[in-house]
Formats: structure tokens, C-alpha cells, sequence
């Protein structure tokens, strides 16, 4: 867990900020930033955002592809779970989603809030993801391919029904108050039905995550809104070496 945390769980503070603000925020409002995941690979995508006073966890996806990143989904994250306030989601894929069965699991109790269409999917995403779990281990268990003995899902059912019970939907395009001095607003960003980036406007600074982000001429979505301004800006980069023509397949067709 420990090489884990060297290399997934990169520490940012708020001198990346402004000048202005840094003398104000080394005192009491200094924010802290981890990334849990989607360092380093492209999957399992978490930003734990540590206010002092709150923590907020931006998406709670899977690790996906390779083994040696799947075997990641079983380490304990590096933070005390119970002590996260609330999930936003910026949409609904399982490398954005896929993990939050394990998080309630592990004793997260707070809200996981995204748009209606975002909880919709990753409701039909974590209910089939468990139940292949499930499958897996009693394959595994039935043929005996696993050295552990016996093989367990990374999560059942109704650990993921456990998770469905915390969703709250929210609202797209308004600003809405989560907490004292910190504000939420999630805006359609096209990629799939649901999809948003988030804005949090924490202490009077905006942080812009920009989620999986559709393209402007889609023709079954609209093109993504803009964010007016970002004091610091969390921008997903997967295909940020490719240029997408309008003829290739769209990212969301390619995971
Ligand atoms: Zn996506």
C-alpha cells in the first residue's frame, strides 16, 4: 500500500493557486488535492479534495485493463474512508463509478451525487459488474484457478445495492451549496447521457474537473458546455495525444 501511495497518491497544495490568495490559504484554507487513481494509467479515476474541513472524493472508478492494475481495486485506499463527506460523480462508465461499492464497504456513509442519468447508469453498471464478480469467484471456487482459497468477489450485489442507497440526484447547470463557503455546479459536457464536468468553488477559488468530455458535433449529443473560468483546472487527458477525426470512433465508443 505504501509504493501504492508514492505512486498513485501524488500530493498537490494550494501554492499552485495565485500569488494573491497563497498567504490567506497557508493559513487556514489550504486545500489539499490527492489523486487516488488515473495517474499514471487512465482508469480508476479519483480526486480526493481535502478542504480541512471537508473532504470531497470527484468520481470513484475502477482500475481496469492489465492485472497488475486490476489487483489494484483490492488495496485499501490510502485515506480513512469514513472521514470522505460526499461522491460527485462526473458520469456514469466504470472508470468513473466502478469502485463505489468497495468505498461503502470500507465505511464511506455520505452522499454520492451526480445526475440523474449518471445514477441511472452506474446503477445498471454496478449491479452487472457485481454480478460477473460473483460468477468469477464461483467459477474460480468450482475449478480451482485462484490460489486464494476460497475465491471472494471484489463486491456482491448487494454491496452494490448498499452503494445504490447512498445516490442522491442532483440538478445539471445550477449552483447548489454543499457545504459553508463551498459550491457545486455539474455541467453537461456531451461523452455519454448524464455526463458533466464539476465545478466546485471552494473559499472563493473554482476547481474545474472536466470528466470524459463528448465532442462538439456528436450526432446523438450536444456539444459541451464551457466553464467561464477555472482557478485550477483537473483535465482528463486519455486521448490528449490523439486527433480525433469526426469519422473515428468516438471515445465513448472505445471505453
Ligand atoms: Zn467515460
Amino acid at each position: 500500500m505504501k509504493n501504492d501511495k508514492k505512486k498513485y497518491c501524488v500530493k498537490h497544495t494550494s501554492y499552485v493557486i495565485t500569488n494573491k490568495k497563497i498567504e490567506e490559504m497557508e493559513n487556514d484554507n489550504k486545500i489539499t488535492v490527492h489523486f487516488l487513481g488515473a495517474a499514471g494509467t487512465v482508469t480508476g479515476s479519483k480526486y480526493l479534495i481535502d478542504t480541512g474541513e471537508r473532504k470531497i472524493l470527484i468520481d470513484c472508478g475502477l482500475f481496469q485493463g492489465l492485472k497488475e492494475l486490476r489487483l489494484k481495486n483490492w488495496d485499501f485506499l490510502p485515506v480513512d474512508v469514513t472521514e470522505i463527506d460526499t461522491v460527485l460523480l462526473t458520469h456514469g462508465h466504470m472508470d468513473h463509478t466502478g469502485y463505489l461499492p468497495r468505498l461503502v464497504k470500507m465505511g464511506f456513509n455520505g452522499s454520492i451525487q451526480g445526475t440523474a442519468p449518471t445514477l441511472d447508469i452506474a446503477q445498471i453498471i454496478l449491479l452487472d459488474s457485481a454480478k460477473i464478480q460473483e460468477e468469477y469467484a464461483e467459477q474460480a471456487n468450482k475449478e480451482g484457478f485462484s490460489k486464494h482459497s476460497p475465491a471472494e468477489p471484489l463486491y456482491t450485489i448487494k454491496d452494490a445495492e448498499k452503494a445504490i442507497d447512498h445516490f442522491k440526484p442532483i440538478s445539471e447547470g445550477e449552483w447548489i451549496t454543499l457545504y459553508p463557503s463551498i459550491k457545486v455546479r455539474f455541467q453537461y459536457n456531451g461523452h455519454i447521457i448524464g455526463a458533466t464536468f464539476i465545478e466546485l468553488d471552494i473559499y472563493g477559488k473554482r476547481f474545474v474537473f472536466s470528466g470524459d468530455i463528448g465532442r462538439k458535433e456528436d450526432l446523438l449529443m450536444r456539444a459541451p458546455k464551457k466553464p467561464e473560468k477555472a482557478d485550477v483546472l483537473f483535465i482528463e487527458s486519455t486521448y490528449g495525444d490523439s486527433c480525433l477525426l469526426y469519422t473515428s470512433p468516438s471515445p465513448r465508443d472505445r471505453g
